[in-house]
């Protein structure tokens, strides 16, 4: 990773916004910047030096990870330390994502330095990977895959949830994951129609359709798929509704390409849907950017008119929720190319049946 190029790329986006500095509060963006993976520091960039500050229990990790900034190991209150700093500015960026404690801190420290929100400005950074970071999200990627595959030969009524939920994990873990990228999401029956529904103690019934949506954080970068699979035959409604998902799901992946709105994406899913009356049942957005985090920059929604640009990395999951029967999605994550889009997930998408 070349952080170096990362922090001049920052620092041309600073002098636009005409701030001297920016401090750096968010984990992500730190490890972006610096390679830093502790869980607590603060980084400073200014015109010509970039600074993590950081405590004792870091001292080794950081000079093991930090790659074109300095390191400065803290007894205690690396943000206080970092804070002090900007007195020697006169203007100064913090992040969007900072908190009120953070704001107060910074306010009480920093003197008479001016302190701007900046928001997104690293995000945006974030937006286009570089050829390393799209090589480790196909390997987490192909690990989630593999995670699923040995995992739903296994799922039959009876199980509960969780069980499933665990399963899922427990691979994603053998295969080498570092950590699930989020509570994993094992939904039966009427549960499905719930589009964020975590894993409950809830035993699967027999003749349900079940919802799994899980990731994994390998070399630090994220997956996220999602596959509806059916336990027992599915009803004509069942598979109905399916093949509406599906063919969503495919006309946005067809939409995406470099220069296309996101708001576009979108819309060729959510028309489709629509057409087919259920347009009402199609209650999120078409999808979300990845990468370091699960959820990136842009949103693939109605009214976000983003253009995506060639290497960003999204993924496309459309779904239908039908109150008290069940619910419907299906989740790839795709590199967005010049003429199309690159389709990671390989896992098959048709539904299937146990
Ligand atoms: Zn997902
Ligand atoms: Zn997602």
């Amino acid at each position: 990773m070349d952080h170096p190029a990362r922090l001049d790329a920052l620092r041309l986006r600073l002098a636009a916004e005409r701030v001297e500095c920016l401090l750096v509060t968010s984990l992500p963006n730190i490890f972006y910047l610096s390679g830093f993976t502790g869980s607590a520091g603060v980084l400073l960039v200014d015109e010509g030096r970039s600074i993590l500050f950081t405590d004792g229990r870091y001292a080794l990790q950081a000079a093991e990870e930090v790659h074109g900034s300095r390191v400065v190991i803290l007894r205690s209150g690396a943000l206080k330390a970092a804070a002090r700093r900007l007195g020697r500015y006169r203007c100064a960026g913090f992040e969007a994502s900072a908190d009120c404690r953070t704001w107060r801190q910074l306010r009480e420290q920093a003197g008479a330095c001016r302190l701007r929100l900046l928001e997104n400005v690293v995000e945006q950074l974030r937006l286009v990977k570089d050829d390393d970071e799209l090589e480790r999200i196909r390997r987490s990627v192909a690990l989630n895959s593999r995670a699923f595959q040995q995992t739903v030969k296994r799922i039959r009524p009876g199980l509960r949830e969780v069980e499933v939920a665990a399963e899922l994990e427990y691979h994603m873990r053998l295969l080498g994951a570092e950590r699930p990228a989020f509570e994993t999401v094992v939904a039966g029956g009427p549960r499905s129609a719930m589009p964020h529904a975590r894993a409950s103690a809830r035993r699967l019934g027999e003749n349900e359709v079940v919802v799994l949506d899980h990731g994994a954080i390998l070399s630090n970068y994220a997956s996220d798929m999602t596959r509806t699979v059916h336990l027992g035959a599915a009803s004509r409604r069942a598979r109905a509704l399916f093949r509406v998902v599906l063919e969503a799901q495919q006309r946005a992946v067809a939409a995406v390409r470099a220069g296309a709105a996101c708001s576009a994406v979108d819309r060729a899913a959510r028309e489709y849907i629509s057409r087919r009356g259920l347009g009402r049942y199609f209650t999120h957005s078409t999808g979300h950017g990845l990468g370091i985090e699960v959820h990136e920059i842009p949103r693939l929604a109605r009214r976000d008119k983003t253009r995506l640009p060639a290497g960003a990395v999204i993924t496309i999951e459309p779904g239908i929720y039908i109150p008290g029967m069940g619910g419907f999605r299906i989740e790839d994550v795709v590199v967005v190319r010049e003429r199309g889009a690159e389709v990671l997930t390989t896992t098959p998408r048709a539904l299937l049946e146990f």
